[in-house]
């Protein structure tokens, strides 16, 4: 599970291998292909084998086939022949360990990071940065024709422009926020004692990490003081396994333009030994702090955050900036995690939005009122609405801080909030939406067809649940005019997008 976005939590490859296994019932006992051998596989757990990659899963494993067999293997790369050793077989395809580079690509790189072989957080450090960019735009040309069952259009070829992904000159260092697990083990400097870093691919365990280069630097050392802090306090720390034990994780985020920081602590009950403490050497560590929070999760879940939050210093938000505009985070709200490329992604919404001042504007699922304060700049009216109360009250702040006066905003499900709007008669010109990887919900598709908007600008973080969308939205009578990736996750292998959909004239 990539580390640090509860967004982007959870792969989808158990429950697609799931269904395609499930669609054909042939009868044999289910879990065998772990128990005994594959009848009809022609390899079997342990075979040693050569394999040619073809290709790329959405998760960045390479796909090979062994006799005609699917067969993913980590690490490697499309054009590449490699020895490998098979792991686990299941009906139509299995997993295999790479074991040799015998031919390997001219995109294959020395990855940056040291435990980038251990760690669940980065799928792509092996392969350059702009093969990454080139495979995140063919990921989304595969799912808009397959999927989504469009033309994607060429040099004559009629039919939707995918445009290059739009990339980072220096793809380092781009994380504002990191979200860190707590536990015991072996440090890096080989003790059994408080560890914090990040979990092992697959896994919850953890592996002691001091430094991450996809994180602002500011947030790697927030994360050393916090676990110096926690081993000098002698704090006790979560496991997972008993439920017992308080600190589990540390949430930091850094204002890139700003420097402002917040650290969330977040615990195993409702009291922090020592608080004071925490409090005075976070500050004497770290001036630039503006915000110290606890968050009280006590529940047996992989969900990080519990519902109560306390500041036990500082203000309860901190400040940043994108494109000239001011934005108040507090600790719950979504915030876009690479600031640099966000202002990519939303100049790029703005401009598919095509606004001269007059329209009428919603923006579905707008967290703390980014893209609608964007939006707000070009448009006659914004109406931005989501589902977490605190996002909406940030959303009122930001848009009151930049004096911008004609956004408002309501908290609630967008696939409810906007039927009721166009009950009130709201009719918009444009709508905006920005939803979570399950896309967007069908009462909101609905809607949205009802309402008629001369355009849909659409932002996604999953593909596949865009191309579904926007077949759907195809179906009742919108037409993809243009798609622009945007790299906001480098050497990860989360793609991005921004859509311009126009009614059908
Ligand atoms: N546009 C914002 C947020 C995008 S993330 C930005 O760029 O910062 C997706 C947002 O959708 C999250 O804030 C999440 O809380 C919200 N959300 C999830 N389900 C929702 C729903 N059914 N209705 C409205 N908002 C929802």
């Amino acid at each position: 599970m990539n580390r640090n976005q509860s967004r982007n939590a959870g792969s989808n490859r158990k429950g697609k291998s799931q269904s395609s296994a499930g669609g054909r019932n042939n009868g044999r006992a289910r879990g065998g292909a772990q128990a005994a051998a594959v009848v009809d596989a022609p390899v079997q757990k342990n075979d040693e084998v050569v394999v040619d990659i073809i290709g790329l899963t959405h998760d960045g494993e390479g796909v090979g086939r062994a006799d005609g067999f699917t067969l993913f293997i980590q690490g490697a790369l499309p054009g590449e022949r490699v020895r490998a050793k098979v792991m686990k077989v299941k009906k139509t395809f299995g997993y295999a360990r790479l074991q040799e580079l015998l031919d390997a690509s001219a995109d294959r790189i020395v990855p940056v990071c040291g435990i980038y072989d251990k760690c669940g957080g980065c799928q792509l450090q092996h392969m350059n940065y702009d093969a990454q960019l080139s495979w995140k735009r063919q990921h989304v040309i595969d799912a808009l024709e397959r999927i989504g069952k469009l033309t994607i259009g060429g040099d004559d070829k009629e039919g939707v422009v995918v445009h290059p992904t739009v990339g980072m000159t220096e793809p380092w260092r781009y994380r504002n926020k990191a979200q860190v697990p707590i536990g015991a083990g072996v440090s890096a400097s080989g003790s059994q004692e408080l560890i914090a870093g990040f979990y092992a691919k697959g896994s919850h365990r953890i592996i002691d990490t001091d430094e991450c280069h996809i994180q602002h630097d500011r947030n790697d050392e927030v994360v050393r003081i916090v676990k110096t802090i926690g081993r000098e306090l002698g704090v006790s720390v979560y496991d997972e396994e008993s439920g017992q034990g308080l600190l589990r994780h540390v949430m930091t985020r850094t204002g890139f333009v700003s420097g402002e920081i917040m650290i969330v602590l977040v615990t195993n009950g409702r009291k922090l030994p020592q608080a004071e403490q925490w409090v005075e050497r976070i500050r004497t560590a770290l001036p630039e702090v503006k915000s110290i929070v606890q968050n009280v999760n006590t529940r047996d879940t992989n969900v990080i955050f519990g519902d109560e939050t306390k500041v036990l210093w500082g203000s309860e938000v901190i400040y940043d900036e994108l494109d000239g505009i001011r934005f108040a985070i507090s600790a719950r709200s979504f915030y876009q995690v690479n600031p640099a490329q966000t202002v990519e992604l939303y100049r790029k919404a703005v401009d598919y939005a095509q606004l001269t001042g007059t329209e009428s504007v919603i923006d579905a699922y707008c967290g703390i009122g980014t893209i609608s304060l964007f939006l707000a700049r070009k448009a006659g009216r914004v109406y931005g609405v989501e589902i977490v109360p605190e996002a909406i009250e940030d959303a009122k702040r930001n848009a009151k801080l930049n004096d911008i006066t004609n956004a408002s905003f309501e908290a609630g499900p967008a696939e409810v909030v906007i039927p009721r709007w166009r009950e009130e008669g709201i009719i918009p010109d444009v709508i905006v939406v920005d939803p979570p990887r399950k896309g967007c919900d069908p009462a909101l598709l609905d809607t949205i067809l009802a309402m008629q908007p001369e355009r849909v600008v659409y932002v996604s973080c999953n593909p596949s649940t865009l191309a579904r969308d926007l077949q759907t939205l195809e179906e009742g009578g919108y037409k993809t005019v243009e798609v622009t990736p945007v790299d906001m996750f480098p050497w990860t292998s989360h793609v991005e997008s921004v859509v311009w959909m126009e009614k059908r004239k």
